[in-house]
């Protein structure tokens, strides 16, 4: 055992350059991952605000507008609805998104896996 001080410089660098290669791979695949999960968070968002949206112009007695649009997602909405901080609109009963557009897909790529 005499000889086993440790590792040479040169085995050092082989495992950083491998786990480089690894780390390379994986980030882009999480981080597509995380984009796919925050668009699927935004659109159940957008489902379920479009439904009290609703309720709210039919309790309320009031027609949609944009104004009352913007004054319920400020004064009845907790928390950011897209988790990206898209721009929010209601058109034809559909809470719509400036990024993630009005339903699974819209405005993006379709959510696919990376080709690597
Ligand atoms: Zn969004």
């Amino acid at each position: 055992m005499g000889d086993s001080e440790g590792y040479t410089l040169v085995e050092l660098l082989a495992v950083i350059v491998i786990l480089g290669i690894l780390a390379g791979i994986a980030v882009p695949v999480y981080g597509h991952l995380i984009d796919g999960y925050k668009e699927d968070l935004c659109e159940v968002n957008r489902v379920e605000m479009a439904r009290v949206y609703g309720d709210y112009l039919d309790i309320e007695q009031v027609d949609h507008s944009a104004a009352v649009f913007v004054e319920f997602a400020n004064t009845r909405i907790d928390g950011e609805v897209c988790p990206v901080g898209g721009e929010l609109s209601f058109v034809d009963g559909v809470v719509e998104c400036s990024v993630h557009g009005d339903e699974k897909g819209g405005a993006n790529d379709g959510g696919g896996v990376p080709f690597l």
